[in-house]
């Protein structure tokens, strides 16, 4: 299946998208990875990216737009792919369907997770990450045993750059203004499938399932 995942940062699309990659053998793609990668590597493109997304706003739409592009040709994406964080932007959203139609593919399903600003802001700002396997954590909701370490690998839990309050801020003004508008354009095409965001992981896994016509 070729998916979108939509919602607000913090709405918890990185979980769904992990559990969906072990339910379908799918790749999930997710754009603020790649960026956080090239960051780190010192790239062109990192480099670009870094004072967008250390500002909260978007990167330019040719800059994730070509990222993708590549990315979709890639073999592992025949089969389908989760996208997590694109399309955030309607020209996005058209760039993708030209990528797809120039594949003879359309989009099976857009999961919209809705969560309301004030959890988001909790969620963002108490999130850990471990810099080493990439798991995921939060400060007083779902904390390590050893504060700063990481359960499974014993990495370093980091928070990131761009969820520190001010930020988070900007980040969420910035969803409303620019990716809100994919909700209505993905209902009217008939893709769009609503998932309430709150509440445990495993129910809203289910909703998910349930949603795409997997359970
Ligand atoms: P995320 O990890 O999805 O929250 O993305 C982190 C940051 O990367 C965002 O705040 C943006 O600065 C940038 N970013 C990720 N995906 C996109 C996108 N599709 N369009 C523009 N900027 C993006």
């Amino acid at each position: 299946m070729d998916i979108v995942l939509l919602g607000p940062p913090g709405a918890g699309k990185g979980t769904q998208a992990r559990l969906l990659i072990e339910k379908l053998g799918t790749p999930q793609i997710s754009t603020g990875e790649i960026l956080r990668e090239a960051r780190k590597a010192q790239t062109e493109m990192g480099l670009k990216a870094q004072t967008y997304m250390d500002a909260g706003k978007l990167v330019p739409d040719e800059v994730v737009v070509g990222i993708i592009s590549e990315r979709l040709l890639k073999d592992d994406c025949k089969n389908g792919f989760i996208l997590d964080g694109f399309p955030r932007t309607v020209p996005q959203a058209q760039a993708l369907e030209v990528m797809l139609k120039q594949q003879s593919k359309s989009l099976d399903a857009v999961v919209n997770f809705s969560v309301d600003s004030e959890e988001l802001t909790n969620r963002l700002s108490g999130r850990r990450t471990c810099e080493k396997c990439g798991a995921g954590y939060h400060a007083d909701f779902s904390p390590s045993k050893q504060e700063g370490v990481c359960d499974k690998c014993g990495g370093k839990l980091i928070q990131r750059d761009d969820d520190k309050e001010d930020t988070i801020k900007k980040r969420l003004e910035v969803y409303n203004k620019q990716t809100a508008p994919l909700i209505d354009y993905y209902r009217q095409k008939g893709t769009l499938k609503d998932v309430n965001g709150l509440g445990a992981v495993e129910d809203i896994f289910n909703q998910v399932l349930r949603v795409l016509g997997l359970s």
